[in-house]
């Protein structure tokens, strides 16, 4: 057997693909950005044709760099962007139409209504809160949109997939047709409870059942690759969305255990066990990844804006040149000045949800700096960031004592130091920021049996940096009474 997996990420903005050694360390990375479509205001779309471009691409790259051959892989693992939907033709793989966004806004008046209507049933079944976000409505938006695509998917002529299925559907030339459970739990038509897909909601949105994929485990044997794609076939051994491949890949496999990714947004998920917990919050139930048997739940809160603050200050402010800049910045000032930035750009999500809300700076006098600013709007991240723990605390009843982190902007040490400040707790950087990449070649490696357990992978974990709390208690509420004060100012409700 081979002695290195190959990790496929296919995210919103770009594929990845890296080659991961027996250590789990990273031997290879190739990454290719591809195309966003935007037909019009609030609608965002891919190419399948792109999706599939850029991964096959990738791959041949990433293999090429680690100066290895097919058989020198054990498995290949995937991790993607959740919920963004594909319907393509079941002979040909020709897609009826582009991939709708996970970000597309295109049912977004449709979901209001199915809120108002059938909120609670559709929480019930799928732990989640009705949006345009979940694949559900972007499905049948296809049904209803497409010509004959409705009396196609009724004929058994057209498959419906995440972009896990899909890519699985190609890399095998059709022979596999699955998904994961992490996968369907993001379809708004899996009930979480039994784990199968749900009929009823099914009849509400009016999709056939046929055109559905078989759901397993992340970590599970789906197929062998077609031989055309890597010169030889290769055993597909996982798959898994990203969020959860992330906490996967910070081995958050114990209840309690929570990892919170700093991107665009952030998105903090917390292992729950066998226990899923119903959010009083406004936080979603989902479930997480495992090597064969039940998987776990989870909890999962989202912050709209995150290190997109720091893309609004270098490219809308202009106060910064690039994104590392704002760490230098930051640490130019004493504190933040009485400072503070809510950056509501799109409305409040987790705990607050509110829509209409809109962003704030506050506390702004003579003294104001450029460096006050930069500084409250990287505080501004951390304080949305314990917003969430602290819901999450609240539902869980768990004290939370330990922050794994990942993601773009984790790379920023004022950022880190200030969130274990502000939480008084531990926060822990791993060397690999692409845990989202290494989840999905953690639960690859393990269903290859190339790694035996949990325990010969937490051995080769190489932590990058653990950031201590380091703030008086009496500052650390001045500082959260500041940030509750402004927030209360953008709220409409
Ligand atoms: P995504 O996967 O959502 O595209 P990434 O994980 O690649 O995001 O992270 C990109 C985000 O991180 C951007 O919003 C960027 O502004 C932010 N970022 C990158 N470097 C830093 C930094 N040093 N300090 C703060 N934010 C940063």
């Amino acid at each position: 057997m081979g002695n290195f997996i190959l990790s496929i990420d296919q995210g919103t903005t770009s594929s990845r693909a890296m080659i991961f050694d027996g250590d789990a360390h990273v031997r290879a990375i190739a990454q290719q950005e591809f195309k966003q479509i935007y037909p019009q205001a609030g609608w965002v779309e891919h190419s399948a044709q792109d999706i599939l471009g850029s991964v096959m691409a990738v791959v041949a790259e990433a293999v090429v760099r680690a100066d290895i051959t097919a058989e020198d892989i054990a498995a290949i693992g995937i991790t993607n962007q959740r919920e963004t939907t594909l319907v393509w033709d079941a002979k040909t793989g020709k897609p009826v139409c582009n991939a709708i966004v996970w970000q597309c806004r295109r049912t977004a008046e449709y979901c209001e209504k199915l809120k108002a209507h059938c909120g609670e049933f559709i929480y019930g079944k799928t732990g989640l809160i009705p949006d345009a976000y979940f694949s559900a409505t972007k499905l049948k938006w296809i049904l209803d949109n497409i010509p004959n695509a409705r009396k196609r998917a009724e004929k058994g002529e057209l498959l419906f997939g995440t972009v896990d299925t899909f890519l699985m559907w190609h890399l095998t030339k059709g022979a596999v047709f699955a998904t994961d459970y992490t996968n369907a739990a993001r379809t708004m038509l899996f009930n979480i409870y039994d784990l199968c897909w749900d009929d009823e909601l099914l009849k509400l949105f009016d999709i056939p059942k046929k055109m559905l994929p078989k759901v397993q485990p992340s970590g599970s044997f789906f197929g062998y690759t077609h031989k055309s794609v890597l010169g030889a076939p290769v055993k597909i051994c996982s798959a898994v969305g990203d969020q959860q491949s992330a906490l996967f890949g910070h081995l958050c496999t114990k209840e309690g255990d929570l990892k919170n990714t700093y991107g665009t947004g952030c998105f903090l998920l917390m292992n729950t066990g066998d226990k899923p917990v119903k959010s009083k919050n406004g936080l979603v139930t989902t479930l997480g990844a495992c090597v064969s048997g039940k998987p776990p739940y989870v909890l999962e809160g989202s912050v709209f804006v995150g290190g997109a603050v720091v893309q609004w200050l270098r490219d809308g402010l202009k106060i910064i040149e690039n994104a590392d800049d704002s760490e230098t910045l930051a640490e130019s000032v004493e504190d933040n000045g009485g400072v503070y930035l809510v950056p509501a750009f799109t409305g409040l999500g987790a705990p607050h949800w509110d829509g209409a809300a809109r962003g704030t700076i506050c506390g702004i006098t003579r003294g104001t700096t450029k460096g006050h600013i930069v500084r409250s709007a990287l505080e501004s991240i951390a304080y949305q960031v314990a917003d969430l723990v602290d819901a999450m605390e609240r539902d869980a009843g768990i004290d939370i004592t330990r922050l794994a982190v990942d993601g773009g902007a984790s790379r920023n040490n004022f950022l880190l130091q200030f969130q274990s400040d502000i939480l008084n707790c531990e926060t822990v950087r791993p060397q690999t920021v692409e845990t989202t990449a290494l989840g999905a070649a953690y639960l690859a490696g393990l269903t290859a049996g190339l790694w035996k357990d949990l325990d010969e992978l937490r051995a080769t974990v190489r932590t990058g940096k653990v950031f201590a709390p380091d703030m008086k208690e009496e500052k650390r509420k001045q500082l959260l009474d500041g940030w509750a004060k402004a927030l209360r100012q953008t709220q409409t409700r």
